[in-house]
């Protein structure tokens, strides 16, 4: 390979395209984890450990293969923090590996993912696999460093130790998962604000936590009756599965073309916001907007390209709107609707205003080109003056639209307005 075309891969790595700050900290993290692994010459590995090493392998492998096809929804879907199951491996490993072999188990094991289930997709670069695992192993010598803080080597020596022993091994259990918790957030180009946003939800939680429980299980089983290490697997692929009611559970709500709520989705927040404006005399707003001519964006440059206009819009109403309370939806083709809870008459208008004006300065790139020129046509409609059914309310914002359709669209209308 010449020397020119090589340099133009590797400028064009992931990597690089995440910013100084993480590409700064994800090669740091995989040197520490490197000088880690070697800090100390491999000792003497008898059978035995050698022979957990490769028990640990061969069942992380058989897992990451039963749930292959989980893992690659739930990587396509959504973005970090979520749960990919290896700690009932990695912590058995922990527990009963010296630190070098516990760097081939890491190692072994995200190659195995990379290259089985996380390949081609975009969510999941080489370069990301590689911090991953750097990170994962760093969370392992944490909790290895606090296991033998106590002078515990491994789970082998614990019994000798009584209770001591036992809350041993949960501590170590619980420093990896703070550590691993606290480390892979600055890896994150975008690092949310809420906790469900920085740590994921307590049923994300919940699973890594019981992971865990089965890689102390493992560990124990490893050193006592090796076969039944094996009892493990079951239960690792079916929590793995329960990640598959909620990719369901969210499926159903959100439109895949967009992340925002799809029709149902949209629906079932509209009515639980009109129950609880009835129940306390409060207000809400619903927009309804329309991209203007967006028949000629896909005749002029392809229907990918509309759809990457959509997303371009999807995203700039999310970020015009407050966020947490207010719902965005698409209603299918280029038709948006936006559920304001507690606004009144006179913010809304001004809160479509900057909506109008978020998609008018829109610049969405497309392969060679970029495409600008957009605008959207929107209709307001507040409960309770322009109804009281949400059905009344979504045709009064449909008529208002309408009529900034037939007025020379790119503007707002407020159904209060037309007599
Ligand atoms: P107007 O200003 O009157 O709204 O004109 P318009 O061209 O936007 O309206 P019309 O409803 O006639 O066209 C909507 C177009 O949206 C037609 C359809 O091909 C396109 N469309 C619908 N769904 C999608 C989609 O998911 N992706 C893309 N790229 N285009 C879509
Ligand atoms: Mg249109
Ligand atoms: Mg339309």
């Amino acid at each position: 390979m010449r020397n020119g075309l090589r340099l133009g891969l590797a400028r064009r790595w992931a990597l690089w395209r995440q910013g100084p700050r993480v590409v700064a900290y994800c090669l740091a993290s995989e040197v520490a984890a490197a000088v880690l692994a070697l800090r100390t010459a491999p000792p003497p590995v008898d059978r035995r450990t050698l022979l957990v090493l490769g028990a640990l392998l061969v069942l992380g492998t058989a897992q990451a293969e039963v749930g292959r096809q989980v893992e690659r929804n739930q990587r396509r879907r959504s973005g970090p923090p979520h749960i990919n199951m290896t700690s009932a491996w990695t912590f058995a490993g922990v527990l009963l590996l010296p630190p070098a072999l516990l760097a081939i188990l890491v190692g072994g094991l995200y190659l195995h993912l990379a290259t089985r289930s996380w390949y081609h997709l975009p969510r999941v670069p080489a370069s990301r696999t590689v911090s991953n695992a750097a990170i994962i192993l760093l969370s392992c010598y944490a909790a290895q460093a606090s296991l033998r803080l106590t002078g515990i080597e491994d789970i082998r020596s614990a019994p000798a130790h009584g209770w001591a022993g036992t809350f041993t091994v949960v501590a170590a259990g619980l420093t990896f998962f703070v550590v691993n918790a606290l480390l892979v957030l600055p890896a994150r180009r975008r690092i949310g604000r809420t906790p469900v946003e920085l740590f994921g939800t307590w049923s994300d939680n919940g699973l890594e936590l019981a992971t865990l429980c089965l890689g102390a299980v493992n560990a124990l089983a490893l050193v006592t009756l090796p076969g039944l290490a094996a009892l493990v697997l079951p239960p690792v692929v079916l929590l793995h599965r329960t990640v598959l009611v909620k990719q369901l559970e969210v499926a159903v709500r959100r439109d895949e073309k967009t992340g925002l709520y799809n029709t149902t989705g949209w629906h079932a927040l509209a009515e639980r916001t009109l129950a609880e404006a009835e129940r306390h005399n409060g207000t809400f707003g619903l927009l309804m907007l329309d991209l203007d001519h967006f028949k000629q964006v896909n005749d002029t440059y392809g229907h990918l390209a509309g759809d990457a206009v959509l997303r371009a819009v999807a995203q700039a109403i999310t970020s015009s709107v407050r966020g947490r309370d207010d719902a965005v939806g698409r209603f299918g083709g280029e038709e948006f609707v936006v559920l304001l809870p507690g606004i009144d008459q006179l913010d809304v208008g001004p809160l479509a205003e900057r909506i109008r004006r978020a998609v008018s300065t829109l610049t969405v790139p497309t392969g060679q080109s970029a495409i600008t020129g957009l605008s959207t046509s929107i209709g307001i409609a507040v409960y309770p003056r322009a109804g009281t059914s949400l059905q009344r309310l979504l045709d009064a914002a449909d008529t208002a639209l309408y009529h900034a359709k037939a007025t020379g669209r790119n503007k707002v209308v407020h159904v209060t307005d037309l007599v």
